[in-house]
């Protein structure tokens, strides 16, 4: 096999296999009722940014992405960029498993929503984006081409940067004491550093 197209079938199974992983959640998060939502404007137009950089990939691996754009690429680059691509899928599929019913795609509180400071939380409060942002990474690697490559990971760096604060202040209003407990015994995206 060519190192163009097991680029392309590499980029192609992590795409199809992040869906996998985020669908039975999606399916189940619509039967959990809202309780309060603290979506915003913001909200709205991060979650499309982050829709439109996930399709990105998927026209680069039709062919849609202008030869000027194309980078060097190497199969130490793109077997790195899987390794990465597949521990973030890990962690992905544990964050959603850990947080269960109480996950949602955007700032909401579901009825009876508890909060998660175990598994993969108990030491990052936000495992998830971590997640994201390895994910975002490990296509960049695997992917040649310098705009279709980092757009994910461009994306999630937006949504990471613009939805911790606000996230964290709703947690805050939410669970009290207890967030300012977990949040004092804990980091956000990097274990024991920040
Ligand atoms: N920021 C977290 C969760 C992302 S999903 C992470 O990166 O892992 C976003 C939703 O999860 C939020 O709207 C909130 O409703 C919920 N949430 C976030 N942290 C939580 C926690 N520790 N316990 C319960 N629910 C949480």
């Amino acid at each position: 096999m060519t190192l163009d197209t097991a680029s392309r079938v590499a980029v192609g199974a992590a795409v199809l296999a992040m869906i996998a992983v985020r669908a039975p959640h999606g399916q189940r998060s619509r039967a959990v009722a809202v309780a309060k939502s603290f979506r915003g404007r913001a909200e709205a137009a991060l979650l499309t940014v982050a829709w439109i950089s996930f399709v990105v990939p998927l026209v680069w691996i039709c062919g849609g992405m202008p030869d000027a754009t194309a980078r060097a690429h190497s199969w130490t680059l793109l077997v790195s960029g899987a390794v990465l691509t597949a521990a973030s899928l890990v962690l992905f599929h544990r964050s959603h498993a850990d947080l269960a019913a109480n996950w949602s795609i955007t700032l909401e509180i579901r009825e009876g929503h508890s909060l998660v400071t175990s598994g993969v939380y108990r030491r990052i409060r936000h495992p998830m984006y971590a997640a994201l942002l390895l994910f975002g990474a490990g296509v960049a690697l695997m992917l040649p081409d310098v705009a279709a490559g980092p757009s994910y990971l461009a994306a999630m760096v937006l949504l990471t940067a613009l939805r911790l604060g606000p996230e964290e202040r709703m947690m805050a209003a939410t669970f009290g004491d207890a967030w300012t407990r977990y949040a004092a015994a804990t980091k956000r995206l990097v274990p024991f550093l920040w």
